[in-house]
């Protein structure tokens, strides 16, 4: 990774899995018809408040579609299945198994990822996707947004921290591969929060006793990736009605300051997955010009070459 350290920028997922694979990788956003146990009662009612009604996956839908929409753009790229919408792992084992297959089955898929919450990991599950995880290239996204309680519960995310922690250790026990989702700017939390998140996913699991492994594959010493953005104000949240006026950063400076801080901390093997949100224009609300992700991504590479930094230049 020195030759990240010298060149003033970040561990890119897309850089990684075009070397990886030898070529684009294009990542599909799949809506696989999910619900979620934290909108149908199970774990909780009405979803946490900032989530849209399409389960924070308002770019998803089915892989002909999403192919169509991107293969002109790339026509040499391989595919990988991203299944984003709702709990991608909360339905039957059988039901779990046909979608996961079916995806892998379409031609130019090469891959599978699997959003989720981490309390929706039974054996069962964590077994199918340990079969998967031997027979293509995979990893499980865990939606964590912050490592602080008393944030989850104002979100209303319904499962504490060592949920998540079990998550991971149970995941990475298998060999894996688990990426973090945090959420930056949530109401009430100061950047020194944000960061203690970052630093927290980050860290060493092997210090935490985990260990194991899966058919030859290792246990690995941190989490794959990790996956950032602003809090975005949606239509159709409960954040519309109960925080109308929420601005989570007032300016792209602001944020592109914390991002380059977050980004000094963490290890320069964990990939970095976005760094800005995805919500389309016409649901969102707030910061306004959070759609401009190729403006927020340059301002972050600018930011990390004017200051002579990169990914890892402070992590422990
Ligand atoms: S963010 Fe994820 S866990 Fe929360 S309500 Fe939306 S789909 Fe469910």
């Amino acid at each position: 990774m020195s030759e990240i350290s010298t060149s003033y920028t970040f561990n890119a997922i897309g850089a990684y899995l075009k070397e990886k694979m030898g070529r684009k990788i294009v990542k599909l956003s799949i809506d696989g018809g999910f619900t979620c146990p934290n909108r149908d009662g199970t774990k909780g009612t009405g979803g946490c408040i900032f989530c849209s009604a399409a389960g924070s996956g308002d770019l998803a839908s089915d892989i002909p579609s999403q192919v169509r929409l991107l293969s002109d753009k790339w026509p040499h790229a391989s595919y990988l299945a991203y299944f984003q919408s709702h709990t991608n792992t909360y339905a039957p084992i059988s039901e779990l198994r046909c979608k996961y297959s079916q995806a892998l089955d379409y031609p130019g898929v090469v891959g599978l990822a699997i959003a989720t919450r981490p309390d929706c990991l039974s054996e069962e599950v964590l077994d199918l996707l340990s079969e998967f995880n031997q027979k293509t290239f995979l990893w499980v996204e865990l939606g964590l947004q912050t490592i602080h309680e008393e944030t989850a519960k104002l979100i209303n995310r319904c499962y504490p921290l060592k949920v998540y922690d079990q998550a991971v250790a149970a995941l990475s026990a298998r060999g894996i591969p688990v990426v973090t989702h945090l959420i930056f700017g949530l109401p009430g939390e100061s950047q020194q929060q944000m960061l203690d998140s970052v630093r927290y996913v980050c860290r060493d699991l092997s210090l935490d006793g985990i260990s194991g492994s899966d058919n030859s594959r290792r246990c690995p010493q941190r989490i794959f990736g990790i996956k950032l953005h602003m809090l975005n104000l949606v239509r159709g949240s409960q954040m519309e009605t109960l925080y109308p006026d929420y601005v989570s950063f007032q300016s792209i400076e602001e944020y592109i300051d914390l991002a380059v801080a977050a980004l000094e901390i963490i290890p320069s093997e964990i990939t970095i997955h976005r760094l800005s949100g995805d919500a389309p224009r016409p649901t969102l609300i707030a910061p306004e010009w959070s759609y401009k992700k190729r403006t927020i991504l340059n301002g972050i590479h600018k930011a990390l070459k004017d200051r002579k930094t990169w990914q890892g230049r402070l992590a422990k």
